[in-house]
Formats: structure tokens, sequence, C-alpha cells
């Protein structure tokens, strides 16, 4: 049997979520956008609401959320502002790894002080010149007695300038491909750490993103989670588990972006009648409407199959949620400005930013072609 009902724990957590978006969100998000500046406040308040690191388990003292609670968190999140829904989720996205791989005595020290402080963790795989093609990175970890000495640099990491704990993909020898890849929990305080500049981007302005250049940093060897060659698979279990939120975010951009369209519609009058009357503006909307619930049920698919623990599975479904979401929020928000006409190209009114904001999921964790060549190899069995 199939349900498509939520519990009452997850209305009443989405119900929550909205609440905050609506409050402390989208009446500051223009401002966000405009100034670039880090909305510090606004995440600290989703960290005392208990939004933040919520995959921790509760045997470490964190609520141990599903996959599926963390999608129905971003899809509110993502209504507000997906800049600073990417703000604030990517704590999971940094904290994932350590949860899949570390040792609970490595929970403890890395991910216990994030539940007793609103700390920032970034995750950090990228490299200039590693992108889609994270399995060839380049930032080498060599062994030097009880440390690893990292040399080498991150590109585009979310949070980097704020984070007090660096999740670090590195190899021990570019020789060994993927199975050179390891993990390593980085304080962001130890020496010879250095970062780039606040990048100036097209939308999410309200989300940090910069450059780290790792030169000699010593990292202690208990800092490696789990084993030497271990950490390419790492990486990609996490960007599993954290795509159906991403793509979650997507779908309440997209939904905002309908809200706004439909509130416009019925107010804007030409030849003496709402542009709601007109078919051409009825039939974009019904298609928004269609293409916002086929993506919110794949996010929910997906979500699903990795709860279930489902990992084959989850990674097909992840991909289509990926894939679906965010070239339908594009194409959302881009008929959303359409249905706007002029005004929807001004600052004015919000569906200009939503289409800047969603243009980066087609891009991070994982872009629309990665997830297809993810979804092409399920089906070619490659
Ligand atoms: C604002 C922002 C925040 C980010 N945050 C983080 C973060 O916190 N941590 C982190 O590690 N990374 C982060 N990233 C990096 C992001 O995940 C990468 O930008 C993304 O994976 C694409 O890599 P690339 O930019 O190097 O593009 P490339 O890999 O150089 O791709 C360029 C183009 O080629 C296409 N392409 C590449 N390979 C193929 C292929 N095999 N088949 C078909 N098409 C292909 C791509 O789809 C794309 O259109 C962030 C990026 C941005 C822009």
């Amino acid at each position: 049997m199939i349900s498509f009902q939520l519990s009452e724990e997850q209305i009443a957590l989405k119900d929550m979520v909205r609440k905050f978006a609506e409050k402390e969100i989208s009446p500051v998000a223009g401002k966000f956008d405009e100034s670039s500046e880090f909305p510090r406040e606004v995440i600290t308040k989703a960290w005392e609401l208990g939004i933040m690191n919520c995959a921790i388990p509760s045997k470490f003292g964190g609520l141990g959320l599903s996959v599926m609670d963390d999608v129905i968190i971003n899809e509110e999140l993502g209504a507000g502002c997906l800049g600073m829904g990417t703000s604030i989720c990517v704590n999971n996205l940094a904290l994932y790894p350590i949860l899949f791989g570390g040792t609970d005595a490595q929970i403890e020290e890395f991910c216990g002080p994030f539940l007793k402080e609103p700390k920032l963790a970034s995750f950090c795989l990228t490299e200039p010149g590693s992108g889609s093609d994270a399995g060839s990175l380049s930032t080498l970890a060599k062994e030097e007695g009880d440390h690893f000495v990292l040399n080498g640099s991150k590109m585009w990491i979310t949070n980097a300038g704020h984070a007090d704990l660096f999740t670090v993909f590195a190899t021990v020898d570019k020789g060994l491909k993927t199975k050179g890849i390891i993990c390593l929990a980085v304080p962001a305080n130890l020496p010879g750490i250095h970062l780039g500049k606040h990048e100036n981007k097209l939308g999410q302005r309200a989300s940090d993103t910069r450059g780290i250049t790792f030169e000699s940093v010593k990292v202690p060897k208990k800092n490696l989670i789990g084993k030497i060659g271990e950490g390419f698979k790492i990486a990609l279990k996490t960007l599993d588990h954290t795509r159906p939120s991403i793509s979650a975010g997507a779908v309440g951009a997209a939904r905002a972006a309908m809200e706004h369209s439909i509130k416009y519609a019925k107010e804007r009058k030409q030849f003496n009648q709402p542009i709601a009357s007109f078919q051409a503006i009825q039939f974009m909307l019904a298609d928004m409407a269609t293409s916002i619930e086929a993506g919110r049920l794949l996010c929910y698919q997906a979500a699903y199959h990795l709860d279930q623990g489902q990992y084959e599975k989850g990674n097909f479904a992840s991909a289509h949620a990926k894939r679906f979401s965010a070239d339908m929020a594009m194409d959302v928000a881009t008929n959303a400005v359409q249905i706007f006409g002029g005004y929807g190209y001004t600052k004015e009114y919000p569906v200009e930013k939503i289409m800047r904001d969603v243009k980066l999921v087609q891009i991070y964790e994982g872009t629309s072609q990665i997830q297809r060549v993810v979804i092409a190899r399920h089906l070619l069995n490659t």
C-alpha cells in the first residue's frame, strides 16, 4: 500500500517551517539578495528552531530526522529564499560524511558542537580543475607521522567564510584515482588555511561562496573519516542523501513563483479584464502546478528509498528528483517572469530573484547533465 499522507509530526514540521519562512525569511530576502550579506541572524534563528543539523541521530543528542523530514523543511525554506535555504541546509551536506563514515567518537567530537551552538560547516569536494569529474581531484593529503599534510585548493565552497569545520576530500596518491581519496574533518582554524574572496553571484546571493587554499595544513590522523580510499564513496553517498532536499528547495522556490503569479494574474488588467482570464495565462499556471506536484513527488520518492536504506534505488531516484526539479523550477520561474510582463523583469517584484536563484540548482550538487549521466548509467546498467 502506498500512502501520500504525511504523518501528523511531518504536517506540524511543515507548518512550523512555513511560518518561520514567512516571518523570518521572506520579509528580508530582497535585502540580503541586494546586499549579498551573510544572513547570520536568520541562520541563528533557524538553529534555535531546531531545523539545522537534524540528521544527527538521537543517540548523539540530535533529532535524527529522516531525509523525508529534511525534504519537507527544504521545500518551505526554498519558498522563503533559496539562498538562505542553502546557507541553512549546507550543514547537513558537510556533516553527513562524518555520520556515514565516522566512528561514534568522531561523531561526538566533530558533530556534537553543532548541537550546542549555531556553528557552520562546509563540504569541500569541488576544486578549480575538478567539478563534475570530482573523482579527479588533486588536493594532496600526504601522511607524515601522526598527521596528514594537506596541500591544494577547493572552489565554490558554500559557507566557507563562516564555517568552523570543513569536510575535505583529498587524495593520498592521485595515481590511485578514486581509490586514493580520503575524507578529513578539518577545523577551520588550523594554520595554513586561506579563504578566497566572497563570490559576487548571479543568484542565491545570501549564501556565502568562496575558494579555500590549504597550504601545508597539518591535520591529525584521528580526523580521518572512514578508511583511506573510502572518501569518494562517502562523498557520493552524501550527495545522494542531500539531493532530494536540494531538489525540494527548488520545488519550494517554484511554488513561490507560482503563488506570486496567481496573485498578479488576478490583479493585473489588460483589455479590460484580469490577465488570469486569458487561457494562455491559465495554461501557464496549470503547467506550473502539475510540474511542481511532479517535482515534489520525485523528492518524496527519493527520500523514501533512502530512508528505507535502499541506496541503489535512492541513487537513481535522487538523480531523477534533482534533474527534474532543477529544470522544472527554472521553467516555472521563467514563465512567472513572463506572466508579470515588464514588471517581472524588475526588482520591484520577487520573481526575477527566484529565476536567478533556481538557476544554481541546475549547477550545484551535480549539474542537470550529470544527473542525466547517472540516470543513463542505471538504464544501460553501465
Ligand atoms: C554557488 C555554488 C555553490 C557551490 N557549493 C559547493 C560546495 O559547498 N561544495 C562543493 O564541493 N562544491 C560546491 N559547488 C560546486 C558545484 O558542485 C560544481 O560547480 C558543479 O559540480 C559543476 O562543476 P564545474 O562548475 O566545475 O563545472 P564542469 O564540471 O566544468 O561542467 C561545465 C559544463 O559541462 C557539463 N559537463 C561536465 N561533464 C559532463 C559530462 N560527463 N556529460 C555531459 N556534460 C558534462 C556540465 O554539466 C556543465 O554544463 C558550488 C557551486 C556553486 C556555483
